[in-house]
């Protein structure tokens, strides 16, 4: 099962070794023997790793073992805003974007395409600002279909996660490393474990904020107690405010839940405003584990700022398959 949902991270000119064998650890001695430029990107390592003050958070909270009950009864959305905040989740603006250490990835875990009713970035588009933005591994997350996703993950010269923002009873949800299509209009924890059942990772996208479909702290403990919340959004690039990243980052940090970062980009000139660094990984478990060393980087883009484009795109029944 695990081989299979490798498969979907795989993009066409990268062979499926180079993503099954995960690399050193940027913080060992190895690292320094990797070739040029391996000195300075292993002090970015070190640079990294000196923003994970995690061991100064209380104790209750940075625990994996805090009540999740008793968690859910202290936290109100409005006391998240003052709460502690893991400072790897603090996003570094992009036009301070650290190097990237060696055996790490640049990932952004949230993007749209014209397979998305309300986006309308082309194929040619998207891969052109993928290769612009120089990251490595993309999550296509359309809205409720991965149709687009396939098929750039066939076409695109980069590796892509199939991914699928789906619209749930309680908000968007998103499935990574699907296989398929999960239908809309349920519940979420049925989403959830339909995402579950095909191999996927959940993951909340912009939790919280004032957003129609934002999941409320209520709605993720639910997820959390039925063990079906794998990770959340802590950057989204459209957020209008900080508060709203911050809340969420502050939620992942009290339930230690990894916390991923994304563009949200549903134009072209959105793509690359936002991602997070971590250490390749092999496997969707692999992925939740670097994403606990995941550095996020990122700078707020207001959509309004983004060019209005008239274009054909396909109907959206055409891409529920
Ligand atoms: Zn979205």
């Amino acid at each position: 099962m695990v081989e299979e949902r490798a498969v979907s991270c795989v993009g066409p000119g990268l062979d499926a070794e180079q993503v099954a064998t995960p690399p050193a650890s940027v913080d060992t001695p190895d690292t320094k023997e990797m070739g040029r430029g391996a000195e300075s990107e292993d002090s970015a390592a070190q640079q990294l790793s000196s923003r994970q003050p995690d061991a100064s958070l209380p104790s209750s909270l940075s625990s994996p073992s805090a009540s999740i009950s008793s968690l859910a009864a202290s936290l109100t959305e409005s006391s998240l805003a003052h709460f502690p905040v893991r400072e790897r989740f603090v996003a570094i603006p992009v036009d301070e974007a650290p190097v990237l250490p060696v055996g790490w990835v640049k990932v952004d875990f949230h993007m749209h395409t014209y397979g998305s009713g309300d986006a309308v970035t082309t194929d040619d588009e998207f891969g052109a600002a993928v290769e612009e933005a120089d990251l490595d591994v993309v999550c296509i997350t359309d809205h409720n279909a991965v149709r687009v996703a396939h098929i750039l993950a066939a076409e695109l010269d980069v590796r892509v996660i199939i991914g699928e923002e789906i619209k749930t009873h309680e908000g968007e949800l998103i499935g990574l490393f699907l296989q398929e299509r999960v239908a809309f209009g349920y519940p979420s924890a049925v989403a959830a474990s339909m995402v579950r059942e095909q191999g996927g990772l959940t993951y909340v996208p912009h939790p919280i904020g004032p957003r129609n479909y934002a999941m409320s702290t209520e709605a993720m403990f639910a997820l959390i107690e039925e063990d079906l919340l794998d990770a959340i959004e802590v950057f989204n690039a459209r957020n209008s405010l900080d508060v709203i990243n911050r809340k969420a980052a502050a939620f992942a940090t009290a339930t230690g839940l990894p916390g991923g970062a994304g563009s949200d980009a549903h134009y072209p000139e959105e793509i690359g405003a936002a991602w997070l660094i971590m250490p390749d990984f092999d496997s969707p478990d692999d992925f939740l584990e670097s994403m606990q060393e995941g550095q996020v980087v990122g700078t707020r883009h207001d959509p309004k700022m983004s060019v209005w484009r008239p274009r054909i795109i396909p109907s959206s029944s055409a891409l529920f398959s």
